[in-house]
């Protein structure tokens, strides 16, 4: 186990471990832990080929977002099961053999559990900012219906990979007026940057599992919300690709490709 550990360091109140495919196979550390494969600088690189697989990562969490090999659409794992929204909006199941770039997912342990009703989404993130408190990274499941979604999804992409910042120029966008269904992200600190997504990363899918995408925005019409505390994130690195600069990560870039 020790020889796979490539990096391990402690930032603010977060633990942060990077492991080989084959270290993180053996990661025996689960709770409050989140399992990333593939770096978020990487993904703005145009590195959109990973070597982990989702059913791989499925045996060390069970609820999470991402994207799958290639950048084919927004990935959705809910207890257990894991889903891509493809760029139409429509949603496809996905293989456990489907490899990916960039996926983050927990096994999820509820801490705190609220139900909120008619709030529109930037009192909905401050609310939950209010009530999580100080955890380093905060992992969050809502149920419930929800209004005025505005979900976006990318194009599958072919080789030679273009940046991720022209892709999401051509994004597609869609709106749903209301629909019940499950959000499911993370919130990490902006001292990840570089390493992840800072701040509130949101995924939805509809309660049917037809439609779904990346969350630019929502407003909730009443959900029943469940918050999992995670203080050490462990990142399953390629082969041959680095972590670099903690901290570093292109703010305008992170908040083009998120549609803030
Ligand atoms: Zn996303």
């Amino acid at each position: 186990m020790a020889k796979d550990i490539i990096d391990d360091r402690l930032i603010g109140a977060l633990h942060l471990l990077t492991l080989t495919r084959e270290g993180l196979s053996l990661d025996e550390h689960t709770e409050r832990t989140v399992i990333q494969a593939g770096t978020i600088n990487a993904l703005l690189d145009g590195k959109y080929e990973g070597d982990i697989t989702i059913g791989e990562l499925l045996a060390l969490g069970s609820d999470g977002i991402g994207t799958t090999q290639g950048l084919d659409g927004e990935l959705i794992i809910l207890d257990g099961a894991a889903f891509s929204a493809r760029a139409d909006g429509s949603v496809a199941v996905v293989t456990p053999e489907t490899k990916t770039p960039f996926a983050v997912l927990t096994r999820f342990e509820t801490t705190k559990a609220i139900d909120v009703k008619e709030m529109r989404f930037d009192n909905f993130l401050n609310h939950i900012d209010c009530i999580s408190g100080n955890t380093p990274v905060v992992a969050i499941k809502a149920r419930g219906a929800f209004k005025n979604l505005h979900l976006r999804s990318v194009e599958k992409q072919l080789p030679p990979y273009r940046p991720l910042i022209e892709i999401v120029a051509d994004q597609t966008e869609w709106h749903f007026k209301e629909t019940d269904g499950d959000l499911i992200g993370f919130q990490f600190p902006d001292t990840i940057a570089g390493v992840e997504v800072p701040g509130w990363h949101l995924h939805f899918i509809s309660k049917d599992r037809l439609h779904g995408g990346h969350v630019i925005s929502l407003d909730v019409v009443s959900a029943q919300i469940e918050l999992s505390d995670c203080d050490q994130l462990h990142v399953e690195l390629p082969s041959g690709s680095k972590l670099g600069e903690i901290g570093d990560g292109d703010r305008s870039a992170i908040n083009a490709i998120e549609g803030r």
